[in-house]
């Protein structure tokens, strides 16, 4: 029988870490938290070691993901969030509405899987893929009847005078034929 800890503090201790009681607290909220952010790290961590300071914990996420056992994700206009799930080049599909972040496998399965159509001489070593749109629970919840065509507005533009003379150039006529 083990405790759950014992695996994060084999990983530390693989990862060249000094084990201490923030980090294994801080690794295991990961863990758990899915991709929590630094608040929620700290939240479930707190609890386990006593008093950590959230700069406590930054700095623990810090060793963490220098170590390679936490991987930093920070998908645009969202929080910083962490993983445990590292070295795998999964990428998340992540709700624009609720923010919820799921995993997906790379469809390639190695990084990068994606070929840009002009590398300009990179050593190209990943692709950060992220797919946004909605979580099923928030497009059930949104209304998503279309706009209506709105039959009172006005109609377009005038359409172009189909009766005016198509100013085509003629075939070319610069071959003179010179009868001697
Ligand atoms: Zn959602
Ligand atoms: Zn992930």
């Amino acid at each position: 029988m083990s405790a759950p800890e014992s695996i994060d503090l084999k990983d530390l201790r693989a990862a060249g870490l000094r084990v201490t009681a923030p980090r294994l607290a801080v690794l295991g909220a990961v863990r758990e938290g899915g991709h929590p952010t630094v608040e929620e790290i700290a939240l479930i961590a707190r609890p386990r070691v006593g008093a950590v300071s959230t700069q406590a914990v930054y700095d623990v996420l810090h060793a963490l993901t220098g170590a390679g056992i936490v991987r930093r994700i920070e998908p645009a206009g969202s929080a910083v969030r962490f993983e445990s799930r590292v070295g795998d080049n999964h990428h998340h599909l992540i709700c624009r509405s609720c923010a919820t972040v799921i995993d997906v496998d790379c469809a390639v399965g190695h990084a990068p899987c994606l070929v840009p159509s002009a590398d300009s001489g990179f050593t190209i070593d990943e692709a950060e893929v992220v797919y946004w749109g909605l979580c099923p629970a928030c497009a059930s919840t949104i209304d998503t009847a279309p706009v209506n065509p709105s039959p009172g507005s006005k109609p377009g533009p005038p359409r172009v005078n189909p009766n005016v003379e198509q100013d085509e150039p003629r075939a070319r006529q610069k071959e003179e034929t010179a009868d001697d």
